[in-house]
């Protein structure tokens, strides 16, 4: 039996979110295209055993930390994704974030995501392991909440929940980024039993919980 860890990244961008485990794939990233070769292994080794089962979970945008303040990202370069970097501003590591564009046709111009919290992709995990005997040999699940929120959004929830000040520059789009990126949550609920249970804010929290606890990460 394997869980796999894939990714949203997976997904073709010719149809508007949200998707569903079903919708065409075409990866744009050499990263996206390293999970879906991945799936397609994994499909092929169940169908050549009748032993063998697996579950594929495509997460969307994982964000948080483990509400002790023990268990997080320990980031050692500069980050590429957008909480780490919050964090990082808060910290006073970074001067300001800058946002790649704010011309998206989104609510207010700014990218959006399906953000979940790790604590939410952990339990989808604990679910997979113990659903997997009594379903379908090979599933397909995604593992976001089905909700968007933009860059500003984020940022602003960020500032609110942890009484910090983030400066930003809205700058030129990042080559490679899409407007909206959103999970169809319902299959997760109907053959796992899933739903995610944290907010925003608690994402914003324990992020930022777990940096102020840990400034160095792990080497404290
Ligand atoms: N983003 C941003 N500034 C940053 C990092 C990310 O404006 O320093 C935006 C990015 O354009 C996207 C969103 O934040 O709209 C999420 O980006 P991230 O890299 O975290 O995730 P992914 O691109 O994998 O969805």
């Amino acid at each position: 039996e394997i869980i796999f860890s894939s990714s949203a990244t997976v997904y073709g961008q010719k149809k508007p979110p949200p998707f569903s485990e079903y919708d065409e794939l075409d990866p744009i990233s050499p990263y996206g295209r390293t999970k879906l070769f991945f799936e397609m292994v994994l499909k092929d080794w169940v169908n050549s055993n009748l032993k063998n089962r697996a579950i594929i979970l495509r997460y969307f945008n994982p964000v948080g930390a483990h509400r002790s303040g023990l268990i997080g990202e320990d980031q050692r370069e500069n980050p590429n994704n957008l909480m780490p970097y919050i964090v990082q501003v808060a910290a006073g590591k970074q001067n300001y974030l800058s946002i790649f564009g704010n011309d998206y046709s989104t609510r207010d111009g700014t990218g959006e995501r399906d953000y979940i919290h790790v604590l939410d992709v952990a339990k989808g995990h604990v679910k997979s392991v113990e659903k997997i005997k009594k379903i379908e040999k090979f599933q397909i699940i995604n593992l976001g909440t089905g909700k968007g929120t933009t860059v500003l959004e984020l940022l602003k929830t960020f500032e609110k929940v942890n009484e910090v000040n983030i400066p930003y520059k809205i700058v030129q789009r990042r080559t490679g980024d899409v407007a909206k990126l959103l999970a169809n949550p319902e299959k997760a609920s109907s053959i796992i039993d899933f739903k995610c249970k944290k907010t925003i804010e608690d994402m914003c929290f324990d992020a930022w919980n777990w940096q102020k606890n840990n400034p160095c990460g792990y080497l404290d």
